[in-house]
């Protein structure tokens, strides 16, 4: 099973992610995480990655899609996966779609976390407090990053939805009732 964790910068991604592979046993590949360790070990892809990141861009999808392809690579035999924070455009969506193809496999669920801007920024912000993370630390880059997202991201919504996948939760709510929400909307998928 193939799970997205979809859905803007601040959207508590990351969070419902932890909690859903704890639960299943699920290998998680994080496209931000992964960044940030070659960043911290100052590989090349680190030094390239930042120059996109300190300003709030993406990442150019062929670096990108390489380094997940990498990553993928390292667990062949687990029960499913949990993506989060790619895929990020609809080049990598494809990417990952032929990808998965490849292996007879496909995304069977995307859970789309929705939380309104003003919330996300005041969040983000906040967590820029204590995470260290450059690009959470300033208003102009959060807002950028926010921009990016609607603008190329955003539109993935229609792409999954399209291919039945898509389950749109409430972000806003409370980290457990969250992720009660997500654990339904796996049933149903489970059930189908
Ligand atoms: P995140 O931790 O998911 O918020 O990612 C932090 C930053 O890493 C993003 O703002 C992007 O600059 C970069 N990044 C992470 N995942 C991707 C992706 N799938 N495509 C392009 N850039 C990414």
């Amino acid at each position: 099973m193939h799970i997205v964790m979809f859905g803007p910068p601040g959207a508590g991604k990351g969070t419902q992610a932890g909690l859903l592979k704890d639960r299943l046993n699920f290998a998680y590949i994080a496209t931000g995480d992964l960044f940030r360790k070659h960043m911290k070990e100052q590989t090349e892809l680190g030094q390239l990655a930042r120059t996109y990141i300190d300003r709030g861009d993406l990442v150019p999808d062929e670096l990108t899609i390489e380094m997940l392809k990498n990553e993928m690579a390292k667990y062949p035999d687990v029960p499913g996966i949990i993506f989060d924070g790619f895929p990020r455009t609809t080049v990598q969506a494809e990417a990952l779609e032929k990808m998965l193809h490849d292996q007879g496999d496909k995304i069977d669920a995307v859970l789309a976390l929705e939380v309104p801007e003003d919330v996300l920024i005041s969040r983000i912000l906040n967590r820029g407090k204590t995470s260290g993370r450059s690009d959470d630390a300033e208003r102009s880059t959060v807002v950028k990053r926010l921009q990016k997202y609607r603008e190329l991201t955003e539109p993935l919504k229609d792409y999954y939805r399209r291919k039945n996948v898509l389950n749109v939760i409430n972000g806003l709510q409370d980290i457990e009732t969250v992720h009660n929400d997500i654990l339904q909307a796996l049933e149903n998928v489970v059930r189908q």
